[in-house]
């Protein structure tokens, strides 16, 4: 394991793309950043106005453009960017977690996205089998992420063949803010979907265990052919806007109205995040962060610090001690109502998670696990 020399990026990461100095990938494209012809970016994107404008299927629905939003504060930024920015007419995507699952706070954000005057279409899954794959995802791969992403990502192009609406904006190409494969390293998502997170939506693991296709609609990704005869293009608006960043987003949205993290959902230490505005409709999310550290010896809060050493907010130096303090830190409240959500004892969670901790990055010291190569 190594430690990326000029942030907090580990090279265990998948699909993480380190070169011979040891700087992973998000670091060398930032080194570029003041090099960039942002103009050139921008011209991009008023010659796929054009071509969004142009296009005949859009006068079936009347809407220009599809975001995929939770509506946290990336969701706040693509929206209004794309409407007040692009002059795009855009219809919202918002797949809903189920009521045991979604947070007070956001159900609020969703709500305070809509009200600044956005048509949503929002589907809520049936929760008992959107329970039941959560399960699967969590004892078959420690990550209870694995079905609500593929149906996260899967339902907006869905809806976008269907209603024949030919953009779809996503935000940051996560290659490029985090090092992770996400099909291109420019404005082109089309790809998104053969994503390390994604698997091309490969959805076998769950009709293994006995679902059938039709128990997944929503998880079921368009095929490529599909895609294809609807001309349906997709982008990461990110690469395209000098000041899409966590810090920039989040500033955007809490000045539109963004509900944050309050109360005890806020101590940091509980969290393990180094900001208040992320990740705010879910909190098992903060769950999943800690069993990706045993997977891989990272956290939430190392991945936040890497974007702002990056954008000079703090530097390496001052991020290590936080990150140690911070990374994979999970109050024992939300492993409590996880357990009860998806119907095991905390017994079996330990266990569980326990078994997909890597000794490859880990080591016991005594009674305690410590990372083979700290954080250094
Ligand atoms: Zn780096």
């Amino acid at each position: 394991m190594r430690w990326c020399k000029k942030c907090l990026e580990p090279d265990t990461r998948p699909d993480c793309r380190f070169n011979d100095e040891g700087i992973c990938l998000p670091c060398r494209n930032f080194e570029n950043f003041d090099k960039i012809d942002w103009d050139a970016r921008h011209r991009e994107l008023d010659e796929l106005v054009d071509w969004v404008k142009s296009r005949k299927q859009r006068r079936q629905s009347g809407y220009d453009a599809i975001i995929p939003v939770s509506g946290g504060k990336d969701s706040h930024c693509q929206a209004l960017y794309a409407r007040d920015k692009m002059g795009l007419r855009v219809l919202l995507v918002s797949l809903s977690y189920p009521p045991e699952q979604l947070t007070q706070r956001g159900a609020n954000n969703l709500e305070n996205l809509i009200s600044l005057g956005f048509d949503c279409f929002v589907i809520s899954p049936a929760p008992e089998i959107w329970r039941q794959l959560m399960k699967i995802g969590f004892t078959k791969f420690g990550n209870w992420c694995k079905s609500t992403e593929i149906a996260l990502y899967a339902c907006a192009p869905k809806v976008a063949v269907q209603y024949h609406i030919p953009l779809m904006i996503y935000g940051e190409n996560p290659a490029l803010s985090w090092g992770s494969s996400g099909g291109s390293l420019n404005g082109d998502a089309n790809r998104m979907k053969y994503s390390n997170t994604l698997d091309g939506g490969d959805i076998s693991a769950f009709l293994e265990a006995g679902y059938r296709p039709k128990d997944m609609y929503w998880h079921r990704y368009p095929s490529d052919k599909v895609i294809e005869r609807s001309n349906l293009r997709m982008i990461y608006l990110g690469y395209y806007i000098k000041d899409f960043d966590d810090i920039n987003n989040g500033r955007i949205a809490l000045e539109h109205g963004l509900e944050p993290r309050t109360g005890e959902d806020a101590i940091l230490e509980d969290i393990g995040q180094v900001t208040t505005y992320d990740a705010l409709d879910d909190d098992f999310v903060i769950v999943n962060q800690m069993v990706k550290r045993f997977k891989f010896g990272f956290g939430k809060a190392s991945e936040q610090l890497s974007g702002m050493i990056r954008a000079g907010e703090i530097t390496r130096e001052e991020a290590l001690d936080v990150a140690r303090r911070l990374d994979g830190k999970c109050a024992p409240r939300y492993i409590k109502s996880f357990c009860a959500y998806i119907g095991i004892s905390e017994e079996e969670f330990w266990e569980i998670a326990e078994s997909f901790r890597s000794l490859d990055v880990w080591k016991k010291q005594g009674n305690e696990w410590q990372l083979k190569v700290p954080m250094e």
